[in-house]
């Protein structure tokens, strides 16, 4: 329902009560708003417009930023995880892999890790190497969500095979990481 032009917000009914006899939608006092608007006002409420535009725009502009601090904070922690499940002695050939698979992600697919470094499996953790990183579809990336449920004999193959490591040898918190029976010697 659009709203009536600005010219023709004279001819309105004058008051609520006005509005209310004829059956108006909108009615024009002429006088500003307890907001300082100079605006029609809405039936049944009597509601400024312009006050209820404001309303909306600031719980949108609320909404919106709300929304951006949850991605940067989501984005960061990625991040973070990224660089601390990348092994210390990553060759510098695997880590331009790494880069060169992130840069040729086809349109609509996402890199995923295979083995999660988050996921409800007590096991592993996934490790920020080449050979865990493969493309999914943004939906098949959501529906596998932080599930992984692995046997022994399964982790222990993905640990063997440089994927991941035991959820053992990182604290609780995710912070810190025993590297040393991983080392390559
Ligand atoms: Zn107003």
């Amino acid at each position: 329902m659009p709203l009536p032009e600005r010219s023709t917000w004279t001819s309105l009914p004058r008051s609520k009560a006005e509005a209310k006899r004829t059956g108006a939608r909108h009615f024009y006092t002429g006088r500003p708003c307890k907001r300082g608007h100079d605006s029609i006002r809405k039936m049944p409420s009597g509601n400024c417009v312009a006050c209820e535009r404001d309303a909306a725009y600031v719980k949108r502009q609320r909404y919106h930023h709300a929304y951006r601090k949850r991605v940067t904070r989501e984005r960061r922690r990625a991040e973070d995880l990224r660089k601390r499940f990348t092994p210390p002695w990553l060759s510098a050939e695997d880590r331009a892999a790494i880069k060169a698979i992130y840069a040729a992600r086809p349109k609509g697919m996402v890199v995923d890790h295979f083995v999660p470094f988050e996921h409800d499996d007590e096991l592993v953790v996934g490790l920020h190497v080449p050979k865990n990183l493969s493309y999914v579809t943004a939906a098949q990336n959501v529906a596998k969500g932080g599930k992984l449920e692995l046997t022994q004999k399964q982790a222990h193959e993905l640990v063997d095979a440089g994927l991941a490591i035991w959820r053992r040898d990182v604290s609780a918190d995710f912070r810190m990481v025993n590297w040393e029976p991983y080392r390559p010697r």
